[in-house]
């Protein structure tokens, strides 16, 4: 498809809009058109049978008249802007909800900096493209079609000699309109990079201080602001420099029409009345050959921008339902299997996981213990398919994984990931984030078996508190135990904690997993962890090396076998006495 059609695509659902736009536009180019012949006429029959009512009704028409053009012309200008305004818009909610369907993997290789701008120049480019570019380039072609053939009409030489300069105006403004375009998005770049500065600056204030870093920042502020300075300066340069350029070309038109008009008048070859109007359609079409050069532009940028904005489209989400995907009414009981499930990174060249086969029975706690890097948080992202696994190789109740609607797997798995991510609200509603219909008791509950209960209660607004930039500061731990609750308010099946108490101290980790198996419904828990005195606790733990398990049993069974979980509990012990 080419970005034409793409532009027509986007214009489709407004185009009787579009159209009621252009047919205004229309109208406004006739009427620019018509009023002047009606001067002429008036003019020209000063000289022969001048009534002093004919003159009265002359001036009310064409008051008349330009009062309509003006009100047309209105009309139309608000007409398509809004139709720039309603794409964007969509465009904006197409994006966002097109990005929410992609994978995470998909955000790991595209920075956050770089969508926002597709989501804010980019989209500005493409409304400007279908508003300002379609308005300009309807009353373009609407000003010559109509205008140039009244001024043939009228004098043919006059007319190619008044118009011999546009086609000059043209190109300036084409030089001018990219350089200014670029400097108008270098004094973006330069705003969005002192915001910046000044973001970071003010929430690591405390750092700047321990390490009196106050100098550099200050020097730093200082080049950047000088930046904002001199981009700011070129800009006003530039725009400066090309509406003089515009009026002088306009101006040599002019003085061109009244001196070879006058001569043309005095050889009688034209009347005072034709040449006055033939002045009024060489200004008419002063302002859309300008706007030309900056239609060009906006058309050059726009179609970047529909390719930038297109190719986020056009990446299909690689994790989506299979067209055979089972939608389960009843729910899942939670038994895991791994049948000979390796897994390898994009790009990457060993596997993150190699051969895995194991068997967790519904109700089971598994601890998953390793080294670093031996693929233990792989795992727990390849169950809620997080990352993309093949057929055949995860299954939960006898399922493949791959053929279970993402929905109904997803609602089964509460998953507690490494980083626990808060968003800027009230605690309980980032507690209730997976239900957010949970009344207060529910949230209760969880935040008790969470164990942030008691300390929700201490917080200045208890439940209403803010966390995150625009409330309180929690600590590492808090945050772990909150996301913990909010996992746990969904009563899933299946709960997997990708070492998510690793902020909280050995003790209440262990005392939050044991309650965790004793009290509320019987699910399938697995827990990475590195606290060996956690893990301790659970029914069976895994041991991985290198991505694969290289030992299995309860605590007891392994503890007396030679091998990593014993050397592991061995470096464990030695952390603990040094503490
Ligand atoms: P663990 O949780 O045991 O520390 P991980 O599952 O995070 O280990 O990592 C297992 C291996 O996969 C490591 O070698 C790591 O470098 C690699 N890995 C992890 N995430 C990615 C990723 N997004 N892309 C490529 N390689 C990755």
């Amino acid at each position: 498809m080419s970005r034409f059609q793409k532009l027509l695509n986007y214009l489709n659902p407004y185009r009787w809009q579009v159209a009621q736009g252009i047919f205004a536009l229309f109208i406004v180019n006739a009427l620019s058109v018509y009023i002047p012949l009606l001067i002429r006429e008036g003019i020209d029959r000063l000289r022969t049978s001048f009534t002093s009512d004919y003159l009265t009704q002359l001036a009310i028409a064409i008051v008349a008249l330009t009062t309509v053009m003006w009100v047309v012309r209105m009309i139309s200008r608000i007409t398509i802007f809004r139709v720039g305004r309603q794409v964007q818009a969509t465009l904006k909610q197409n994006i966002f909800e097109h990005l929410l369907q992609l994978e995470p993997g998909y955000f790991a290789t595209t920075t956050v900096g770089d969508l926002v701008n597709r989501f804010t120049s980019d989209v500005e480019n493409i409304t400007r493209l279908v508003g300002f570019a379609v308005l300009s380039t309807a009353n373009i072609i609407f000003a010559y079609a109509l205008t140039l053939p009244a001024m043939l009409f009228i004098d043919v030489k006059l007319t190619l000699m008044a118009l011999a300069v546009y086609p000059l105006m043209l190109v300036a403004v084409q030089l001018f309109s990219g350089q200014l375009r670029d400097q108008q998005v270098v004094v973006q770049e330069s705003i969005s990079d002192l915001s910046e500065l000044i973001q970071e600056d003010m929430s690591g204030i405390a750092l700047i201080k321990i390490y009196a870093q106050e100098e550099n920042e200050r020097r730093a502020f200082r080049k950047k602001n000088q930046e904002l300075f001199t981009a700011n300066l070129k800009l006003a340069e530039s725009r400066n420099t090309i509406f003089p350029i515009i009026q002088g070309l306009a101006s040599i038109s002019l003085l061109v029409l009244l001196w070879q008009g006058g001569l043309a008048i005095a050889n009688q070859e034209i009347s005072v009345g034709g040449f006055l109007s033939l002045v009024i359609y060489a200004q008419n079409l002063i302002f859309p050959t300008a706007l030309l050069g900056f239609t060009i532009t906006a058309y050059q940028r726009g179609e970047v921008s529909i390719d930038r904005v297109e190719a986020i489209l056009f990446n299909q989400p690689k994790i989506a339902d299979a067209p055979t995907a089972l939608h389960l009414d009843a729910g899942l009981q939670g038994q895991i299997t791994a049948r000979d499930f390796s897994y390898t990174y994009p790009g990457a060249e060993t596997p993150a996981l190699k051969h895995l086969n194991f068997t967790i029975k519904a109700g089971e706690t598994i601890a998953i213990v390793g080294p670093i890097g031996s693929g233990k948080s792989t795992l727990a992202n390849a169950l809620p398919r997080l990352v993309e696994i093949p057929e055949n190789s995860l299954f939960i109740d006898g399922y493949d994984l791959t053929n279970l609607s993402l929905a109904d797997l997803r609602s089964a798995i509460a998953y507690v990931p490494q980083e626990s991510f808060l968003f800027s609200t009230s605690i309980e509603n980032n507690i209730r984030y997976g239900d957010p219909l949970a009344n207060q008791t529910v949230v209760e509950t969880a935040a008790k078996l969470g164990q942030i209960h008691w300390e929700v209660l201490n917080f200045p607004q208890q439940y209403d508190t803010i966390v995150g930039e625009r409330g309180i500061t929690l600590s590492g731990g808090q945050r772990q135990r909150t996301a913990l609750a909010r996992a746990l308010l969904l009563n899933s099946p299946i709960l997997i904690l990708d070492d998510a108490l690793s902020s909280v101290d050995n003790q209440t980790a262990t005392a939050i997993l044991q309650n965790l198996s004793k009290t509320g419904q019987k699910r399938t828990t697995i827990f990475i962890t590195h606290q060996l005195s956690a893990a301790a606790t659970a029914d069976r733990i895994l041991v991985m090396e290198k991505g694969e398990i290289v030992q299995a049993g309860t605590h007891q069974d392994l503890i007396s076998q030679e091998g990593l979980y014993q050397w592991l509990c061995g470096q464990n012990q030695l952390e603990e006495l040094l503490h």
